[in-house]
């Protein structure tokens, strides 16, 4: 069964953990860098990315989570994940990760619709998923490598660098586990190649 850890030190963790067994993989609390070491792809979930970097320093864990996507494990960041992975973030001289080749902006869809819930068509993936906004970013700019997978109000939501995936809502919140499903289907295609090696 393949392993999907999820980052667990701060955000809407449990919810991944449910949707990823939903899904009939085996779900993994990653709090450590020794956790990181047993998992075959990793989910960084939404929260809030300035407390999570916080965090993430405090366990030393930014050098092992770069190593882990160099690596070509796959990562996949949600909403706050997605702020995480992003290259280049809007007003700021700073990344946390830089794995995604790609320019994020915080809080974009305005404070005063906190949060909603509108469908989306996502390549490859649906063309009517429900997909919950919460204070989310948006992709401002994507290098060439990157693979934009879908689109709200003429926003990048959604976007896949290889085995690098990332989005602006929250899949996790609702019981469509399409995108789970899909970032899967992603680490088991990355496992299939390293056992063809
Ligand atoms: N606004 C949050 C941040 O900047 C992200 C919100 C979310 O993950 N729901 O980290």
């Amino acid at each position: 069964m393949v392993k999907i850890g999820v980052l667990a030190l701060q955000g809407a963790v449990s919810e991944h953990m449910r949707s990823i067994e939903a899904c009939g993989a085996e779900a993994v609390v990653v709090k450590s860098t020794n956790d990181l070491s047993g998992v075959d792809g990793l989910i960084l979930p939404g929260g809030e990315s300035t407390a999570m970097r916080r965090l993430i320093d405090s366990y030393d864990m930014l050098s092992p989570l770069q190593a882990f996507a160099t690596a070509g494990k796959p990562m996949f960041g949600t909403c706050a994940g997605l702020i995480l992975l992003s290259k280049n973030l809007v007003g700021y001289d700073f990344a946390h990760l830089g794995v995604l080749n790609a320019t994020v902006e915080r809080n974009s869809f305005g404070r005063q619709v906190d949060s909603f819930e509108t469908p989306i068509e996502i390549k490859d993936v649906a063309t009517d998923f429900p997909a919950v906004f919460i204070r989310a970013p948006h992709i401002v700019e994507v290098g060439v490598d990157v693979e934009i997978l879908a689109k709200y109000e003429n926003r990048i939501v959604m976007a896949r660098q290889g085995h690098i995936l990332g989005c602006s809502f929250h899949p996790e919140l609702t019981d469509d586990h399409r995108i789970t499903a899909y970032f899967i289907e992603m680490v088991k295609e990355t496992l299939a190649k390293e056992a063809n090696v």
